[in-house]
């Protein structure tokens, strides 16, 4: 294990500039059809939000938990591996693997994320990502240390522990972070049919929505979770248009980190007075 997670670093340094290279390009494209296309007419590049977003939750929030995730956590599972240096994984071509583990783990998140709306205390680490007024490209990025902890503990430990190929770590990261500013962009897509599979903003910007659809859309990567479980929202001739969160939300990283850990109300039996909703 040790020596694989040395590898995983080693092997991330080769492909690391690709990786970087092809997500700063898809923000760069992200920006230029929020001009031309956007689908909420007026929002500003640079809004509310947007230098920490960018410096406290995009950059160092995610290199940190990266470094928490693989030398901390990651290495507490060496002591109990049997040392094999023979994976299951083992001539499996590295899209299969990465169709596998980006499918598999998206129908995790779509289960988790409708746990977090229903669940208090889960919803005081995902309150953080639906507090943007503004819904953008960057927007996304706001989720709560905890929260990406978690999901992204559970995420690469099946990879990992199954010592999937080091390249798969890298790509994967690049399709969550590119296919999460897609979602949350400010652009006017029609996908067509497309959209009961592929998930895109035309859905998941009603989920960030104050009023119908918050409760709805729950998908992130493929929309099918959502049709098939029920919970897909997409009027033909509306566009959500206010975003954000009804209660109170301090306004920079540190105060919305902390704010998570705030004394609970007494228990209201309707969510939408405890705060949830
Ligand atoms: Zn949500
Ligand atoms: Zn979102």
């Amino acid at each position: 294990m040790e020596q694989y997670l040395i590898s995983v670093f080693s092997g991330l340094s080769g492909t690391e500039i690709i990786s970087y290279g092809l997500i700063i390009f898809s923000a760069f494209i992200f920006v230029l059809l929020e001009r031309f296309i956007p689908y909420n007419k007026g929002q500003k590049l640079f809004r509310d939000g947007f230098f920490d977003d960018l410096a406290f939750y995009t950059i160092a929030q995610n290199y940190i938990l990266s470094i928490i995730i693989f030398s901390v956590i990651f290495r507490v599972f060496q002591g109990s591996g049997n040392g094999a240096s023979e994976s299951l994984l083992d001539g499996v071509p590295i899209w299969i693997q990465l169709l596998f583990f980006t499918v598999s783990h998206d129908f995790y998140i779509y289960w988790m994320h409708r746990w977090q709306h229903k669940n208090r205390y889960l919803w005081r680490i995902h309150e953080a990502h639906h507090s943007p007024s503004k819904v953008d490209w960057l927007s996304g990025s706001r989720s709560h240390a905890l929260e990406i902890l978690i999901n992204q503990t559970i995420e690469f430990a099946p990879i990992v522990l199954l010592s999937g190929s080091v390249e798969v770590i890298a790509y994967k990261g690049v399709i969550s972070a590119v296919w999460g500013m897609f979602i949350h962009s400010n652009i006017d897509v029609n996908s067509g049919k497309l959209r009961f599979f592929i998930n895109g903003p035309e859905m998941h910007r009603w989920h960030h929505s104050m009023g119908k659809g918050r409760n709805n859309n729950f998908s992130t990567k493929f929309a099918i979770w959502d049709w098939m479980f029920g919970t897909a929202f997409l009027p033909d001739t509306m566009k959500a248009d206010i975003y954000g969160l009804k209660t109170y939300f301090p306004k920079n990283y540190f105060s919305q980190t902390i704010f998570a850990f705030r004394k609970f109300k007494p228990f209201r039996k309707n969510p939408e007075k405890a705060g949830i909703a």
